[in-house]
């Protein structure tokens, strides 16, 4: 059995951003990956695939992006290469192609069996990602047989799906995607059309994101949160990343062709079932837009040096009349796409710190298993947790809690 002071389970960004803030403590740790540096994104991404946060806003402890295009969008695998020359820049001790199978409290710490042998360490971090599995509804058990289904994380291309069209369930960052790139591939597509968080991909001459930042929205943490469970539950931000910075909406997509629905609501055999909730969905979409516009106006009035240009809103979505009920062979439909989200997976974690919705239970990555700690989770403490920018302030947080063994910081760190 290997010893090490501390094995980190996953070398995505945010298990790196640990090794690194580890590493500049000279913790002894192993980083342990199934795959290679950034696998999920060698891997589950559709081949198309862009971030949709600019290069500049993926930051990680003691790296900054640095290449010609900060205001650009990496694909999948510049991302993979970024993350790769990060884990090298500081030698990073990843042990690829090792996959942790069952993790064991003892006594002193904890066993760590591996697809390469056991482990003993004194803590473990899990990085493993909150974006494992596709969230596919239950209802998706109704669909007949006829009828394709694939999820976000399985879909790469138009070519990949069945002739014929295709109804995507989900409106966030995926659904719009992947329902956009279908239009564009000639493909009939219906969008059902649920909980969205809408934004502009500009704003006031800027990238929304840079708004975001600037106004200290991707600052806020879970305890300013009026609802932390809601708060992370928030649905993806309905952006893309596109080499041109073309936005992409629920109007943008109708243009294409792409009809609308409300929520996808039941699926028997062949015919599909939808509330009538467009409407609702798109005003409060709307209504939450509104109010982050209105703060960036604010900040933009107090700060004349930031202001950019005069507000610029995007139009009002205009909601088209829908379908209550879709009989999916006379429409032509061959596949149903779940863009539905995505839900960790832990399955080898024999140790009790998952609460009824699978999810790790965790005080700013500190569980009530003394030695054991997660990293990038949605909105671990800040709301800039759910992206690459914000694992540098966990892991920050964390290291200093491991090596001082106490929480010497206060919320606002
Ligand atoms: C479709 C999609 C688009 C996104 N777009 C953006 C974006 O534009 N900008 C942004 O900032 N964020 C984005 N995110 C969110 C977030 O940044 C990613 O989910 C990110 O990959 C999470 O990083 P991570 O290091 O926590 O996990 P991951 O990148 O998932 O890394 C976890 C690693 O753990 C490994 N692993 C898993 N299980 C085991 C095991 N048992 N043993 C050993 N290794 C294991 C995996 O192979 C993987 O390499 C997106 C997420 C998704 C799903």
């Amino acid at each position: 059995m290997r010893r090490v002071d501390t094995l980190i389970v996953g070398a995505g960004h945010a298990g790196l951003a640990m090794s690194r803030c580890l590493s500049d403590r000279g913790v002894d740790h192993v980083v342990l990956e199934r795959g290679s540096v950034g696998e999920r994104w060698r891997t589950a991404r559709w081949d198309s695939f862009r971030l949709l946060t600019p290069n500049w806003l993926s930051r990680l402890p003691g790296c900054a992006y640095a290449g010609p295009e900060p205001d650009g969008f990496m694909t999948a695998g510049e991302l993979a290469g970024y993350l790769s020359a990060y884990a090298g820049s500081f030698h990073a001790p990843v042990q690829p192609y090792t996959t942790v199978v069952r993790l064991e409290h003892n006594g002193s710490g904890f066993t760590v069996h591996t697809t390469q042998g056991l482990w003993a360490a004194r803590s473990v971090v899990v990085a493993t990602g909150f974006h494992s599995d596709a969230r596919i509804p239950a209802l998706a058990a109704g669909l007949s047989g006829d009828v394709a289904q694939v999820s976000s994380s399985a879909y790469r291309s138009p070519s990949q799906l069945a002739e014929g069209g295709v109804l995507v369930a989900g409106a966030s960052a995926s659904g719009i995607q992947i329902a956009g790139e279908l239009a564009r591939a000639g493909r009939a597509v219906h969008l059902a059309v649920g909980c969205h968080t809408r934004l502009p991909r500009r704003y006031r001459g800027h990238d929304i994101l840079w708004w975001l930042d600037r106004v200290g929205t991707l600052d806020r943490t879970i305890d300013q949160a009026a609802d932390a469970d809601a708060a992370r539950a928030e649905p993806s931000l309905q952006l893309v990343g596109t080499a041109d910075g073309r936005g992409l909406d629920l109007g943008v997509l109708q243009g294409m062709g792409v009809r609308l629905t409300g929520r996808l609501r039941a699926l028997d055999g062949t015919v599909a079932d939808f509330a009538d909730d467009l409407a609702t969905t798109v005003d409060s979409a709307q209504r939450r837009l509104d109010r982050v516009l209105g703060e960036i106006d604010r900040y933009a009035a107090e700060h004349p040096e930031s202001a950019g240009t005069d507000p610029d809103p995007p139009p009002v979505i205009a909601v088209p009349a829908t379908p209550d009920r879709l009989d999916m062979t006379s429409a032509g439909i061959s596949t149903v796409l779940w863009a539905t989200g995505y839900r960790p997976r832990y399955a080898w974690l024999g140790v009790p710190v998952l609460d009824g919705d699978g999810c790790i239970r965790h005080r700013r990555g500190v569980t009530d298993v003394p030695g054991l700690y997660a990293i990038g989770l949605r909105f671990q403490h800040r709301r800039s947790s759910t992206f690459i920018d914000g694992a540098r302030h966990d892991a920050a947080y964390l290291t200093e809690y491991m090596t001082r063994g106490h929480d010497i910081w206060t919320t606002s760190t």
